[in-house]
């Protein structure tokens, strides 16, 4: 087709059945295979997306991700003037858990507690792996109230989960302390994660596995 000219090829069509079908069929097989390589690159770039947004060892999101989506959340409860709450959470003695049952037991008990915030949300909250042994729940359209009841329902269920390590022996359970901030008029996403983390300070204070207001 690339070598006969186009004067030739359209008399082949017109004077040919069999070539125009021919040719019909050609071009059908080379847009699907086409469409099929768009297919699987946008897969892989999804599946990249995925990867650069979760964190690897609890499947929460990550910091990437919280330095994209908070601000938005934060426009958006703006905007519809509703409010949006944070809890901040950090594991209690954890480098104690660490340095007791080794780092790979500890990462046992990082997914398990992962495990506990991500079952313990509704479905249009979010749990971000924040950093290290701190994670986060962000809960949009909840008030201060409703935050405190989610942080004192995952407090008791954290404390109850069961931690397994390689041998499937249960280890100790891990307890966690829970700051909740909601959103101020005129606080932006920063002013709303030190909130948090200061109500977490107080919660470690206060002697830990308890909620921070
Ligand atoms: P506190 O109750 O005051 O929070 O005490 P802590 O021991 O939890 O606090 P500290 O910040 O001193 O220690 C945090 C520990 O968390 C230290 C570090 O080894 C552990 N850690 C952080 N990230 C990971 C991780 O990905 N895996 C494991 N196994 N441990 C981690
Ligand atoms: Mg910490
Ligand atoms: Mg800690």
């Amino acid at each position: 087709l690339l070598v006969i000219e186009p004067e030739r090829v359209w008399q082949l069509i017109d004077g040919h059945n069999g070539v125009a079908r021919n040719l019909l069929r050609l071009l059908s097989f080379r847009i699907r295979a086409t469409n099929a390589r768009l297919r699987r690159r946008q897969k892989l770039g999804e599946f990249y997306r995925q990867l650069s947004f979760n964190d690897g060892l609890t499947g929460l999101y990550n910091r990437a991700w919280l330095n994209d989506a908070l601000p938005k959340l934060v426009t958006r409860a703006r905007q519809d003037g509703g409010p949006l709450s944070l809890v901040m959470i950090d594991l209690d003695h954890f480098k104690r858990f660490n340095d007791t049952h080794g780092h790979i037991a500890g990462d046992s008990a990082l997914c398990a507690a992962a495990g506990v915030i991500r079952a313990g949300l509704r479905p249009t909250d979010f749990a971000v792996r924040y950093g290290g042994e701190e994670m986060m729940a962000i809960l949009p359209a909840t008030p201060q109230q409703q935050a405190v009841m989610v942080a004192e329902r995952l407090c008791a269920r954290m404390r109850e989960a069961v931690v397994f390590d390689d041998m499937r022996l249960p280890l100790p359970h891990v307890t966690g302390s829970f700051g909740v901030a909601t959103l101020l008029p005129g606080q932006d996403e920063r002013g709303l994660i030190e909130a948090a983390d200061a109500a977490l300070y107080r919660a470690k204070e206060a002697g830990r596995d308890r909620i921070g207001t």
